[in-house]
C-alpha cells in the first residue's frame, strides 16, 4: 500500500495547505520556458502513472459525488441505449440542458452526487459520459491547464497527489 492522502477529509485540509505551493507550481511552470510543454507532460504522466495505479477509485467516488457531470448528446444516447430508454427520456429526467448551456456545453446531470453511483460504484460504467471516463484528465497541455486541474485537488485524491509530488520534484530541481 502506499502513503498517498486518499482520505477525503485530510485532503480538504492539506489542499488548503497546499493551495499557495499550487499556485507557485503554476508560476514556475510558465517562468521556465526553457522546459518544452511536452517534457512538462511526460514528468506529469510518469508521475502519475503509480499514483492513478495506487489509489482506488471505487473507494473513493468523490467525483461521482461532489462534482457536476457534462454530457455530449453521443453520451447522452449512449447512455439511453444502454439502459434502454429513450433518449428524450434521459434528457428530460437526468439531464439540464439550460444550465449546461449557460457554460457552453450540450448537457448536464441534474443531480450531485450522480444519480447512477449507488455504494461508490457507477450503475452505468458501460455507458458513462466520456468526462466521466477521461477524469482526472492532465495531459496534453499540462501547464496551460494547470490553473483549472488545481481546482480538483481538494475533490480528487490523484490530482493533489500528483500535484504535490511534482511540486516538490520541481524544487528540489530549482
Ligand atoms: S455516470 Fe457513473 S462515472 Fe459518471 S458521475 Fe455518474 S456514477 Fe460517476
Ligand atoms: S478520479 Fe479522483 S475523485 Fe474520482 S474516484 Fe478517482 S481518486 Fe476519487
Amino acid at each position: 500500500m502506499t502513503d498517498y492522502v486518499t482520505d477525503l477529509d485530510q485532503l480538504k485540509i492539506l489542499a488548503e495547505q497546499h493551495r499557495d505551493d499550487f499556485e507557485v507550481l503554476s508560476y514556475m511552470l510558465d517562468f521556465h520556458v526553457e522546459v518544452s510543454d511536452e517534457d512538462i507532460d511526460s514528468w506529469v504522466d510518469q508521475i502519475a502513472e503509480p499514483i492513478v495505479a495506487g489509489i482506488d477509485c471505487t473507494q473513493c467516488a468523490n467525483c461521482c459525488s461532489s462534482l457536476g457531470v457534462y454530457l455530449t448528446e453521443d453520451d447522452a444516447k449512449r447512455l439511453a441505449s444502454g439502459i434502454d430508454v429513450s433518449l428524450d427520456s434521459i434528457i428530460t429526467t437526468y439531464i439540464d440542458r439550460e444550465a449546461a448551456q449557460k457554460e457552453d456545453e450540450w448537457g448536464k446531470f441534474k443531480t450531485s452526487p450522480c444519480v447512477f453511483l449507488k455504494n461508490k460504484l457507477c450503475t452505468v460504467y458501460e455507458y458513462r459520459p466520456n468526462s466521466c471516463r477521461t477524469y482526472p484528465v492532465m495531459t496534453p497541455d499540462f501547464r496551460w491547464t494547470i490553473d483549472e486541474i488545481r481546482e480538483g485537488a481538494e475533490y480528487c485524491p490523484i490530482i493533489f497527489n500528483v500535484l504535490l509530488t511534482l511540486y516538490k520534484r520541481i524544487n528540489d530541481l530549482y
